[in-house]
């Protein structure tokens, strides 16, 4: 199911899809739901918040990523 990334929770991430977070310095994470899961993030957390609490681990800077999410399946 494709839910629009401002309403987007984790819990609607299927095992396929992931999230990316790219941070203003360039690095770029690609998190899958698994990931998201053992980093100790509720089910019900929006993925937009995850820009605030995931850290960049190449320039240690928080909150000044961009979120998107790579749907593993678009809408018929
Ligand atoms: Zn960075």
């Amino acid at each position: 199911m494709v839910v629009p990334l401002y309403i987007a929770r984790v819990e609607d991430l299927g095992s396929g899809d992931l999230v990316q977070i790219k941070c203003s310095c360039g690095h770029v994470m690609v998190l899958t739901p698994r990931n998201l899961a053992r980093a100790g993030v509720q089910g019900n957390a929006k993925v937009l918040d995850l820009q605030s609490r995931l850290r960049c681990r190449e320039c240690d800077a928080r909150g000044r990523a961009v979120v998107s999410i790579r749907w593993s399946k678009s809408v018929a």
